[in-house]
C-alpha cells in the first residue's frame, strides 16, 4: 500500500471511530461528584439536575458524595478523574474562594477543568436552632453578641458557601463565633434541628423545607431583595446589614481533556434542563433559580469563575484567614 493510501485509510478510520464515539456517548452511567455530604444543598441541586440531564442523555446520572475540607476533597477527586465524560463535578462559589483560603491546593482551579455551564443561583438564609431565645433579627443579634463565647456556627468546612457567608456575617457585625465544620450542611442541618450547634447561614435548597416546617428559626435572607419562596422573611440588608448581598452560583465542570463530542452533549443536556419547566419548578420550590440558557455555556462559566476568583481573593486575603 502506498503511503498516501495508508494515511487516507488511517484518517478515515479515525474519523469513523470519533463519529461512533460521539454517537454512542454516553454508553454507561455518568457520575457527578458532589463535594459535600448527601442531603445538603449541593446534593439536592445535583440530584434534580441529574434526573433532568439523565432524561436527555438517556442514561443514568449518579451522584458521588465526596465531602470534607470545604469541598476541596471532592473538587480534587473530580480534577484527577479520567477525562472521558463519565465523571463530572457540580460545585459553587467555593471553587473561587478556596484558592485564596488554602495555602496549598492539590489541583489548579482554573486549568484542571473543562467547563460545561452555569446551573443555578441559590440564595442563602440565616437560621438558628429552634430553642434560640430571639424572635427576630435584632433580638438574635443582641443575644448572639452577648453570648459570643458560647454560640457555635456550623459550616461545610473552610471554602464552603456556609463558611463564606459566616465570614461575611462575622466581619459585618464585628463578632467572632466558634465554627464547627461538617462534611456538608446536610449533616449540619440535623445538628441545628437537634440543637447541638446554634446557627448557620445556608442555601435555601437546604433551609426552605425546614423553615416551612417550623424546625428552625429564620432571621433573614442574604439577597438584596426578598425571596418569592420566603416572602415574609426580611433581607439582612433591610435589617441593617448594609451591603449584605450573597447568592451562591453553581456550575457543572468536567476534568480537563474531556472529549469535545461528550462535552457538546453535556452542554446540550444542561441547556435542556435549565429550560425545562419541571426543573425550573422543582428548584423554585426550594428558592433556587435556574440560570437563563445563555449562561449555561462553557464560556459563561469560565468567565464567571475567573471573575469570582478576582472578586473574592482580595476580600478573603483581608480577613487573614488561611487553612492548611
Ligand atoms: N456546599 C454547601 C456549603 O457550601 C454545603 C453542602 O452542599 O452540603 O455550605
Amino acid at each position: 500500500m502506498n503511503r498516501a493510501r495508508e494515511v487516507l485509510l488511517m484518517t478515515s478510520f479515525l474519523l469513523l471511530a470519533t463519529t461512533v464515539l460521539a454517537q454512542e456517548y454516553p454508553v454507561k452511567p455518568i457520575v457527578i461528584v458532589v463535594p459535600a455530604a448527601a442531603g445538603g444543598p449541593t446534593d439536592t441541586l445535583t440530584r434534580v439536575l441529574a434526573a433532568a440531564m439523565g432524561e436527555t442523555l438517556k442514561q443514568t446520572v449518579l451522584i458521588d458524595n465526596a465531602g470534607g475540607a470545604g469541598g476541596t476533597i471532592g473538587i480534587n477527586k473530580a480534577a484527577k478523574a479520567r477525562a472521558d465524560g463519565y465523571t463530572l463535578l457540580l460545585y459553587h462559589v467555593g471553587m473561587a474562594t478556596s484558592p485564596a483560603l488554602y495555602r496549598k491546593l492539590p489541583y489548579d482551579t482554573l486549568n484542571d477543568f473543562d467547563y460545561i455551564g452555569q446551573v443555578a443561583d441559590v440564595p442563602m438564609t440565616l437560621i438558628a436552632t429552634k430553642k434560640t431565645p430571639a424572635s427576630n433579627f435584632a433580638e438574635f443579634l443582641s443575644y448572639a453578641k452577648a453570648n459570643k463565647d458560647k454560640l457555635t456556627y456550623a459550616t461545610a468546612g473552610v471554602g464552603s458557601a456556609s463558611h463564606l457567608c459566616g465570614l461575611i456575617f462575622m466581619n459585618t457585625i464585628q463578632t467572632e463565633f466558634t465554627t464547627v465544620p461538617y462534611k456538608g450542611t446536610g449533616p449540619a442541618m440535623n445538628d441545628i434541628i437537634g440543637g447541638q450547634v446554634d446557627f448557620i447561614c445556608d442555601q435555601t435548597t437546604n433551609t426552605v423545607p425546614q423553615i416551612k416546617s417550623g424546625n428552625v428559626k429564620v432571621y433573614g435572607v442574604t439577597t438584596a431583595a426578598r425571596l418569592a419562596s420566603l416572602p415574609d422573611v426580611p433581607t439582612l440588608q433591610e435589617q441593617g446589614l448594609a451591603g449584605f448581598d450573597l447568592v451562591v452560583w453553581n456550575g457543572l465542570f468536567a476534568p480537563r481533556g474531556t472529549p469535545k463530542p461528550a462535552l457538546d452533549k453535556l452542554v446540550a443536556a444542561l441547556q435542556a434542563a435549565v429550560q425545562s419547566p419541571a426543573f425550573r419548578t422543582r428548584l423554585a420550590d426550594v428558592g433556587a433559580e435556574p440560570v437563563l440558557v445563555a449562561k449555561a455555556t462553557p464560556d459563561s462559566l469560565r468567565a464567571l469563575l475567573k471573575s469570582e476568583i478576582d472578586k473574592w481573593t482580595p476580600i478573603i486575603r483581608k480577613t487573614g484567614i488561611y487553612a492548611d
